[in-house]
């Protein structure tokens, strides 16, 4: 595959995003590069609110709502239209990098100013918005911005403490928020057309393929499992081997065995995961009496996805036969995969044929974005901008500006085309 380049100028501002994103990145700013606002902070409050002075320059009416989203609007020529909301997120990991979440926002903006700018009026109402806590990290719960406007909050969610004992609602409550209107800021059904989002990839095949910017085609759908294995303790010098009921051994030869799954189809994006692994009573010379570890699988394709699952499962089934452990598995999450919208990933391809020598890679996004909770009510796109060696969630995590101008510039002609923009 060629490497993409720009056939005509940009439109957008390349000055002012750099310029932007590096003001951003200085609030809660950790060592060299790294960011930490976690949501519903001192210093996410202060990003809020530079973001939304930047929205009003852009011309936008803002509002900070009852999740505490950031939104500003630009009323269309139809407002009884679908409106086509465009957006990420502002807060960070506590250990963050200051490209997550943050180009969407403020690429957001620079293609509402760029619009502006360039003498165009929407036909649909856009609005722009930096969702509340996406990350999750601090209430151990993520995409609530995202999951409150479209009236899926859990029970008992803003009760959720953070390790201070802080809850969801004192941290709104101080954030400002108004409790009250959290129903009347629920978006009626059929109000958001379609939702936009530009993201760094996190991951490295941009990167690899030595690509700027990409058109995602779907999240992928996780399963989570928690597997408990018991086996029998003993002394490590006197068990014979044949004796051995040792659930450590059973837990490698399944990790082994789900690697050799998720690569059987080695041009598959499936990607499968053990993360986590605890053994008791982790001794040098005890034979390990039981094991619990987690297994993360994720693949766009749900079909593949559930013949791993089965397979899988027939491969735990058999070695802890072999090796006489008993097992428990626990399903902790299972989503299936969100696929974007045709019809706005022939814009953003479209869109991407006006701007680049070559067509746009297209890939799928193994994490979650907000996107994954909207696309549940509206049809979503979503455009990955490289990031280097795929690093997120690091302070390392880095991205090129001219990269960012790329994606902003796509994201500005998609939004051209979704919202019916005309010049006046
Ligand atoms: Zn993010």
């Amino acid at each position: 595959m060629k490497n993409l380049k720009p056939t005509k100028n940009l439109q957008i501002n390349h000055d002012r995003l750099e310029k932007r994103l590096r003001d951003l990145a200085k609030i809660g700013q950790i060592e060299e590069t790294g960011v930490c606002r976690l949501t519903l902070s001192k210093e996410d409050k202060e990003a809020v609110l530079q973001v939304e002075q930047w929205m009003k320059e852009a011309g936008l009416t803002t509002r900070i709502d009852s999740f505490g989203n950031l939104i500003g609007q630009w009323k269309g020529g139809d407002d009884t239209e679908p409106i086509l909301l465009v957006g990420s997120h502002i807060d960070s990991q506590p250990y963050g990098g200051q490209f997550d979440g943050t180009i969407g926002v403020i690429g957001a903006i620079e293609a509402i100013q760029t619009m502006r700018e360039q003498g165009f009026q929407p036909e649909k109402t856009i609005e722009v918005i930096a969702f509340s806590d996406e990350e999750g990290c601090r209430f151990d719960k993520g995409l609530f911005g995202s999951r409150g406007i479209i009236g899926q909050l859990e029970e008992g969610e803003l009760d959720r403490e953070d390790v201070d004992g802080i809850t969801r609602r004192q941290a709104l409550l101080d954030f400002g928020c108004n409790l009250e209107e959290m129903e009347q800021d629920v978006y009626p059904e059929g109000r958001i057309g379609s939702f936009l989002e530009m993201h760094i990839e996190q991951g490295p095949i941009l990167d690899r393929l030595n690509q700027p910017v990409g058109l995602v085609t779907g999240i992928s759908g996780p399963l989570w499992l928690t597997v408990e294995l018991k086996g029998f303790a003993g002394h490590a010098g006197s068990v014979p081997m044949s004796y051995r009921q040792d659930a450590l051994v059973a837990t490698a030869e399944i990790i082994t065995k789900l690697r050799e799954l998720a690569t059987e189809d080695p041009n598959a994006p499936t990607v499968a995961t053990v993360g986590k692994i605890e053994a008791f009573p982790n001794s040098r010379n005890i034979i390990p009496e039981n094991v619990r570890f987690t297994i993360d699988l994720r693949d766009i394709d749900m079909d593949r996805r559930r013949r791993i699952e089965k397979k899988l499962f027939e491969a735990i089934d058999e070695i802890c036969e072999r090796h006489q452990v008993t097992k428990t598995i626990r399903v902790d999450t299972e989503s299936d995969a969100r696929y974007c919208a045709t019809e706005i990933m022939d814009d953003i391809r479209a869109a991407g044929k006006a701007l680049f020598t070559e067509p746009l890679p297209e890939m799928m996004s193994g994490p979650f974005h907000d996107a994954l909770a909207m696309s549940s009510i509206c049809d979503y796109g979503m455009i990955f901008v490289r990031c280097k060696d795929g690093i997120s969630h690091n302070p390392k995590e880095s991205a090129r500006y001219d990269d960012i101008s790329l994606g902003t510039e796509l994201l500005y002609r998609t939004m051209l085309l979704r919202s019916g923009a005309k010049k006046e």
